[in-house]
C-alpha cells in the first residue's frame, strides 16, 4: 500500500520561491494527476516526493512516515520521465533486470520479475532485442518496465508520453492505467495535457504558479470549477 501526504510544502531555488505551501493527500490505490501550465511547479513537486529535490519547508509523508530526509532509493518509488534513456548496449531483458541486479536480487528472482513485467507490458517478444531495434512506443514501454520491475507501491510519472505521437499516447495511456491496476499501485502523474488528466485521473490537483487552485474528481472540476482558471484549463463551458 502507499499513501502520500503533502503539508505546507514549499520549494525555493535560492531566493526564488516556486512552490508556495501546498497541501494535498493521495490515498492508497488512487491515480492522482497534477495538472497545470508549464512552469507552475508540477515537476518540482513530484521530484520532492521522489526525493530528487530537497524540501525547503513543509512535510512529505509516505505511509505516515516523514520522508523529507529519506534518500530516493529508500522510498520504494518508481519514477518514469519523459526522456526515457535505455542502456543502448544492453538487451531489453538486461535493461529490465539492471536495477534488480544492482540491488543484489538473486538471479532466479530477477528472471521472475522480468518475465512478470514483460507480461504486463506485453513486451515478451522483445526481450532479446536492443533498444535501437524498437519503435518509440516499445522503447517507452521498456522504460516503464525498467522503473516498475521491482514492483514498488508508488509510481511517479512526469509527462511520460509527451514525446510520443498522438496515436501512441492514447495507447500508452491505457497501458499505464492497466499497470496501475495490475500492481495495486498508487500513482501520481504529472501532465500539462487536460485530456490526459481527465481520462486517467481518479482525482486531479490543478496547480497555477506554485499554488493549488482546486483538487477534485474530473467530474467535479468539469461541472463545478471554483474559478475561471480551472474552468478554462479543464474545458468546461463557464
Ligand atoms: P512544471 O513542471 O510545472 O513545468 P517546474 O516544476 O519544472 O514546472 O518549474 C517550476 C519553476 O521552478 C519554474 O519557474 C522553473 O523555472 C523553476 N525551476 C525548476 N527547476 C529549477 C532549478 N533547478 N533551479 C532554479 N529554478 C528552477
Ligand atoms: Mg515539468
Amino acid at each position: 500500500m502507499a499513501e502520500v501526504s503533502v503539508r505546507k510544502l514549499i520549494k525555493r531555488f535560492g531566493q526564488f520561491e516556486v512552490v508556495h505551501g501546498i497541501d494535498f493527500d493521495v490515498t492508497d490505490g488512487e491515480f492522482m494527476v497534477l495538472v497545470g501550465p508549464s512552469g507552475c511547479g508540477k515537476s518540482t513537486t513530484l521530484r520532492m516526493i521522489a526525493g530528487l529535490e530537497t524540501v525547503s519547508d513543509g512535510e512529505i509523508s509516505i505511509n505516515g512516515e516523514l520522508v523529507n530526509d529519506v534518500p530516493p532509493r529508500d522510498r520504494d518509488i518508481a519514477m518514469v520521465f519523459q526522456d526515457y534513456a535505455l542502456y543502448p548496449h544492453m538487451s531489453v531483458k538486461q535493461n529490465l533486470g539492471f536495477g534488480l541486479k544492482m540491488r543484489d536480487m538473486p538471479r532466479a528472482k530477477i528472471e521472475e520479475a522480468v518475465q512478470r513485467t514483460a507480461d504486463i507490458l506485453q513486451i515478451r517478444e522483445l526481450l532479446d532485442r536492443k533498444p535501437k531495434q524498437l519503435s518509440g512506443g516499445q522503447r517507452q514501454r521498456v522504460a516503464i518496465g525498467r522503473a516498475i520491475a521491482r514492483e514498488p507501491q508508488l509510481f511517479l510519472f512526469d509527462e511520460p508520453l509527451s514525446n510520443l505521437d498522438a496515436k501512441l499516447r492514447v495507447e500508452m495511456r491505457t497501458q499505464i492505467k492497466r499497470l496501475h491496476i495490475a500492481f495495486n499501485a498508487t500513482s501520481i502523474y504529472v501532465t500539462h495535457d487536460q485530456t490526459e488528466a481527465m481520462t486517467l485521473a481518479d482525482r486531479i490537483v490543478v496547480l497555477r504558479g506554485g499554488v493549488i487552485e482546486q483538487v477534485g474528481t474530473p467530474d467535479q472540476l468539469y461541472n463545478h470549477p471554483v474559478n475561471r482558471f480551472v474552468a478554462g484549463f479543464i474545458g468546461s463551458p463557464t
